[in-house]
């Protein structure tokens, strides 16, 4: 059976050989919405909503000057505002039942810097680094090589553009659907992490 045709039906096989990763922005934690709430309150942008958010190039599908996007993402990736970071929905159990399966999970994000992640996932989800890693590549064309390395052929991300390059580079992704991904493409999709329970079967 081939690989395609196995995630057709499920992930199983993957959470089995621990050769699965996932992305954090956008597929664990809701960051888009946080960059929403911070731009309305701090900005005075007041119909800025996640919804709006169609294109992972913030500069295509919003009407904001590219310096004060740069100001709200900073705030996004800050530690300062990982209290207001929340969740996606069904994220911490569904995360703390695949480690409970397969033992440690990894989290490979292009943020230049891992620690607010790190932090984020020990306070907001309990989980510590004995049961989860976080590596930070600072771009998102590095992701392919560190999860090859990892003997990780599977990724959950949302960045479609990512999935592309990760497809080109051997590694099976899942699209998790967000407004800014939806264009076409040939990848297994998940709609949030209900979905992806029963994708890999817990
Ligand atoms: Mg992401």
């Amino acid at each position: 059976m081939s690989m395609v045709v196995s995630l057709e039906k499920n992930g199983r096989s993957f959470l089995k050989d621990q050769a699965f990763a996932f992305d954090f922005d956008g597929v664990v934690a809701d960051t888009m919405s946080l960059f929403a709430s911070i731009g309305r309150e701090e900005f005075g942008l007041t119909d800025l909503y996640p919804e709006k958010i169609t294109d992972y190039d913030l500069t295509r599908c919003l009407d904001v000057e590219l310096d004060t996007l740069i100001q709200i993402i900073t705030r996004v990736v800050s530690a300062d505002y990982n209290h207001r970071l929340a969740p996606l929905p069904g994220a911490k159990d569904i995360l703390q039942k695949l480690a409970d399966k397969s033992g440690p999970l990894l989290f490979v994000t292009a943020r230049p810097d891992g620690e607010s992640v790190k932090h984020w996932l020990k306070d907001t989800l309990h989980m510590g680094e004995d049961i989860c890693e976080v590596i930070a590549t600072g771009s998102f064309d590095a992701k392919a090589e560190i999860l090859q390395n990892r003997g990780k052929k599977l990724f959950v991300e949302d960045r479609l553009e990512t999935c592309f390059h990760l497809k080109e580079a051997g590694i099976e992704p899942v699209l998790f659907i967000q407004p800014w991904n939806r264009r076409p493409h040939g990848f297994h999709e998940v709609r949030g992490w209900s979905d992806l329970a029963e994708f890999f079967g817990v």
